[in-house]
């Protein structure tokens, strides 16, 4: 396009993705723009050819949680008015609660558990999400203590075993056929939950009821 066809489509995207004043900013240079609005301007670049999909890998990184909820208000609208379906990278069970729809859930180069996002989190089948969630802190939850559960250990080296589940050396329920063989992903669930356990924890029982 030409160079006033591509000054306009800039400021269109500028505007999108809510840039103040898209018209005088699009002048700017990076160091002229706080993080958030650095971020909106990458979001921008990302939709500007019009992708059918959009990885957002951890998108609100370094970010206050005031400037984090607006990016995360920008990537629903855009999923919303442009039909672009977003995947967000992230280690935030924050973000995930706040956006995700589905979540697939990852340990070790291993998908270990997939599910809708409300039954994720009532219901964590494989041993790691749950000790994510156990990890995270949540009103009322800890009361009477100031520490949270840890997951005991470290990522394992993966080439030590290949062929057992990942989480063996952290779980507290592993057990033999755990460290002998990497449990597959399968459908453990009400609907479309997965999980690659042996031994996956139990559900609540709201849950187990329905
Ligand atoms: S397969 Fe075994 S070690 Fe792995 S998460 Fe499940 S119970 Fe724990």
């Amino acid at each position: 396009m030409s160079r006033r066809a591509a000054r306009a489509r800039a400021v269109e995207l500028l505007t999108l993705v809510g840039i103040p004043s898209a018209a005088l900013r699009v002048d700017n240079y990076p160091h002229q723009l706080s993080g958030g609005m650095r971020q909106r301007v990458m979001i921008a670049m990302a939709v500007a050819c019009g992708p059918k999909v959009l990885v957002a890998d951890e998108p609100t990184t370094a970010l206050d949680v005031t400037v984090q909820a607006g990016i995360l208000q920008v990537l629903r609208d855009l999923r919303d008015r442009l039909g672009t379906s977003v995947l967000i990278i992230t280690h935030d069970l924050g973000v995930i609660a706040d956006i995700a729809d589905r979540v697939v859930v990852m340990y070790a180069g291993r998908v270990v558990e997939r599910a809708p996002v409300d039954d994720l989190f009532a219901n964590p089948r494989h041993r790691y999400t749950a000790g994510l969630l156990s990890a995270s802190p949540q009103p009322g939850r800890h009361a009477g203590t100031d520490r949270l559960t840890e997951i005991p250990g470290l990522v394992p080296v993966l080439s030590r075993q290949p062929d057992a589940c990942t989480f063996a050396d952290r779980c507290p329920a592993a057990d033999g056929q755990c460290h002998d063989a990497a449990p597959p992903l399968v459908n453990i669930g009400v609907g479309e939950h997965l999980a690659a356990c042996w031994h996956p924890c139990s559900v609540a029982p709201q849950e187990a009821n329905r």
